[in-house]
């Protein structure tokens, strides 16, 4: 990989296949309405591709193709081995392309191409290959009856699981729903989101490359409200897992509730606290996590550290650090690997986000630092790392989930007080805390009301572990061996014994 080299990019960048068609019954096919959607890079407004647009049509078609395979059995009723040796394949075939599968995240939705090469890559790969490798070693329960009886507890696939995907890490989120899904035996309709459907596109190639049989996994780009709604409302859908807005995320539900009780599974929205107690064991680590927590994929992550709370006794001195490594994150050019901010997503989120800038000034908040727009002569959508000091919990840039490079920073005087602010929130997906006292790490850590804390860190995670969250952030997780149980219904077999 050229980690230096814009050059490089910008020319396998000019060079790039790319896949528009939607992805069913193993062909890539247009919508059967043919119609489109126009895929625009937010590096610079210039079009990528019309993308077929898959409607309720196109979603029947998908749907009744997943269900086929799963009937059929040439996935679901595939020895574990062998699903794991397909999925094993895939995840090598994702390593092998991974440039321009992060080539492809970096002009479709405008993340830095290190973070793409270095991150989002690679923990695709690792999160096929994790799955591949646990599937043929789950064991099933029998359970404690008396010597007259067996009970069997077996995991069975659910069936047709539909992943309704956002696009702030396109790839990584898609691969966490479709990984555990398809290795437990389900048939997979992934519907991408339209800003960022190009991955996913090439994933279906990848898949199709891999061996797994036509039908068991389908991509049906197009608008959340035609291809995404079709899935949520399919009286043939057992199952949707979804990531995105808490406000969608409710629809889903909605959906479900409108036709077949299909279970959801929901990691929506969130608007996590970074809490640093004066006793933090180094404030320039700190400092930095907090100032990454933000503005990294340009503050474009459910669990970015928005609401900042710093000890009262070391605000000024540790700001002034947050604001020194903010610096050094000014927005560039994402296909240049030297960048550490790139682009945001689209026009509306730009608007949006500087939309909660306005908000932040107006209501009363200090502008420390950033606020405006810039490289706009690029054609393209760029914030400036913005950091704001805050003096009330009541200003919508601490309460609203604004998905952009906005930190809200606010002091506590006490634990008991970081707490109650950290935990005022409708949200409760990420949460952070530095301390170097165990009893606080552990006392805090325990009553945060989060899916995910971090103690002297921010954002470490692998595979192993679960992450989602806990109020309107969702339910269920996705990672580690929980997620299995997402894609799986249990079931008891009694079997008689006696005489
Ligand atoms: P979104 O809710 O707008 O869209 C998510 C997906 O839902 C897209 O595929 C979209 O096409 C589809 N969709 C949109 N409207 C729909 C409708 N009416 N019916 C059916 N489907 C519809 O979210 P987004 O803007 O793509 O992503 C940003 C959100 O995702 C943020 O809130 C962020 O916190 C959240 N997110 C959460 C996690 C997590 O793990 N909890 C991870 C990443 C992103």
């Amino acid at each position: 990989m050229k980690l230096n080299d814009l050059a490089y990019w910008q020319e396998r960048a000019a060079s790039l296949s790319i896949q528009r068609l939607a992805y069913i019954d193993g062909r890539f096919v247009d919508a059967v309405s043919g119609a489109t959607f126009a895929a625009f890079s937010p590096i610079d407004g210039r079009k990528l591709a019309d993308v077929a647009a898959c409607q309720s049509e196109d979603v029947d078609l998908a749907v009744a193709a997943a269900r086929r395979a799963f009937e059929a059995g040439v996935w679901s009723r595939l020895h574990p081995r062998e699903r794991k040796q397909c999925l094993l394949r895939l995840s090598q075939l994702i390593a092998q392309h991974g440039e321009e599968l992060a080539l492809l995240e970096t002009l479709d939705m405008g993340k830095p191409i290190a973070d793409a090469v270095l991150y989002d890559v690679p923990e695709t790969v690792k999160c096929f290959a994790w799955y591949a490798e646990a599937i043929d070693k789950q064991y099933d329960e029998i359970a404690p009856t008396g010597e007259d009886a067996l009970a069997t507890i077996t995991r069975e696939p659910v069936g047709v699981v539909a992943a309704v995907v956002p696009w702030n890490y396109p790839l990584m989120m898609a691969a966490w729903k479709i990984a555990p899904a398809l290795a437990v035996g389900n048939s997979v309709v992934l519907k991408p989101a339209e800003q960022s459907s190009l991955s996913a596109l090439k994933l279906a190639e990848l898949a199709q490359q891999a061996g797994i049989p036509a039908g068991v996994f389908n991509v049906t780009p197009g608008l959340g409200a035609a291809a995404g709604k079709a899935l949520g409302l399919h009286m043939d859908v057992d199952c949707i897992a979804f990531t995105g807005s808490t406000l969608t995320g409710k629809r889903f539900m909605e959906y479900s509730s409108q036709s077949n009780l299909k279970r959801v599974w929901l990691e929506c929205g969130g608007k996590s606290p970074h809490i640093v107690f004066d006793d933090c064991p180094d404030l320039d680590k700190a400092a930095q996590a907090a100032a990454a927590g933000i503005f990294s994929n340009q503050g474009e992550v459910c669990i970015a550290g928005s609401r900042l709370y710093v000890q009262d006794t070391i605000y000024d001195s540790f700001m002034a650090r947050v604001q020194h490594f903010a610096g050094a994150m000014s927005p560039g050019d994402p296909l240049d690997p030297r960048v550490a901010m790139g682009a945001i997503v689209d026009e509306p989120q730009m608007r949006k986000v500087l939309a909660y800038i306005d908000a932040g000034v107006r209501e009363g908040a200090a502008l420390r630092s950033g606020g405006k727009q810039v490289r706009s002569a690029s054609g393209g959508y760029y914030i400036e790392p913005t950091i704001f000091d805050c003096s009330s919990q009541d200003l919508s840039i601490v309460r609203e989930e604004i998905f952009g490079p906005v930190l809200a920073a606010q002091k506590f005087s006490t634990e008991e007080q970081a707490i109650a602010l950290a935990n005022d929130s409708q949200y409760g997906l990420g949460s952070g805390l530095w301390t170097a006292n165990l009893g606080r790490a552990h006392r805090v850590s325990r009553r945060l009301r989060a899916g995910l804390v971090w103690v002297n860190c921010y954002m470490d995670g692998d595979i192993t572990v679960p992450f989602g969250g806990v109020k309107q952030s969702g339910f269920g997780r996705d990672k580690s061996l929980h997620a299995l149980d997402k894609y799986s219904d249990l079931k008891t077999t009694w079997f008689n014994l006696g005489s």
